[in-house]
């Protein structure tokens, strides 16, 4: 079952509803990141995507957004507003908590060094507040996966800029995303987590797997840590390709590539 809640009350009724029918959850923001195996997810999936959705800029140069906000939102209000350090982001799909929770990052630019604070909620249904120190990022992780929390708001820490200096940047980072990565079919963004200092995809393409598929599932031509769809794949395709992908990846090079995309269901 899927539920869109309105707002933090109805998360903390529902989680309450929840443990007490010891009935499971997950969090999802607008899912782009995610993989549902062919058999869908058992217990309750609640989406905080395109609710929990606002962005606020408050006197200090902080942008503060509910967790649901689309991310390329929050970057274009930034640069409107003259407030720079979220270029990077405008071209990742998804929600703020989602990249929040994450550590989404591109060009060098990282998620949570942005954050000043951030609103969330444990499992056990109590509200707390995290700030930037106690965030606890890793390569595409914070503690908010690690626990889990359920992140409800995000106050953004950036800088003053002239609006038109930000939106130039912006537009740089959009033109070189759309030179390197396969925008037009379907995909959950990179496959695997890069291991350290080196992309996975350039493991991938030395391994010679471009454009190897699995029914439905191919490695992408045009960025080999992307597995895009045709249309007609299905979750075994994809898990399958990025099996092989983890084998033949450590048979040459005798590296285990972490998966990036997070896989739900049974
Ligand atoms: C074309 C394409 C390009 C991409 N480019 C990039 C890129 O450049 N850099 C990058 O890092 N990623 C990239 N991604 C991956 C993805 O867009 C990001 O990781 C994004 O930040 C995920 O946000 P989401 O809201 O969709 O989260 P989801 O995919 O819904 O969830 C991701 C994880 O975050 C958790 N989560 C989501 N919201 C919350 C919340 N409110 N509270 C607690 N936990 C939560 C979920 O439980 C899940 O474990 C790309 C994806 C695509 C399809």
């Amino acid at each position: 079952m899927l539920v869109i809640p309105k707002g933090v009350e109805d998360i903390l009724v529902l989680i309450d509803i929840l443990s007490n029918l010891q009935i499971d959850f997950h969090i999802i923001g607008a899912g782009t990141n995610i993989l549902v195996k062919d058999k869908g997810i058992k217990g309750v999936v609640i989406k905080i995507a395109n609710t929990l959705s606002c962005i606020e800029r408050l006197n200090n140069n902080i942008l503060r957004c509910g967790a649901g906000t689309p991310l390329p939102s929050v970057c274009r209000k930034a640069s409107s507003v003259g407030l720079t350090g979220l270029e990077f982001a405008g071209g990742i799909p998804g929600t703020a908590g989602g990249a929040v929770a994450m550590n989404a990052a591109a060009f060098g630019g990282f998620m949570a060094e942005l954050v000043d604070t951030a609103e969330a909620i444990t499992y056990d249904g109590e509200q707390m507040k995290i700030t930037r120190e106690n965030l606890e990022p890793g390569t595409k992780t914070t503690r908010v996966l690690a626990e889990p929390l359920i992140l409800t708001k995000v106050d953004f820490a950036l800088q003053q800029d002239d609006p038109e200096n930000v939106q130039k940047r912006m537009e740089e980072y959009f033109r070189e995303r759309a030179c390197r990565q396969p925008m037009n079919l379907p995909s959950a963004g990179c496959a695997f987590k890069n291991p350290t200092g080196e992309g996975a995809g350039r493991f991938i393409d030395a391994a010679g797997l471009k454009g190897v598929n699995i029914g439905g599932a191919k490695v992408s031509r045009l960025h080999a840590n992307f597995i895009v769809n045709d249309g007609s794949a299905t979750a075994r395709d994809v898990i399958l390709l990025m099996r092989h992908i983890q084998e033949v990846v450590y048979s040459k090079f005798e590296i285990m590539l972490e998966p990036e995309v997070r896989i739900l269901g049974g």
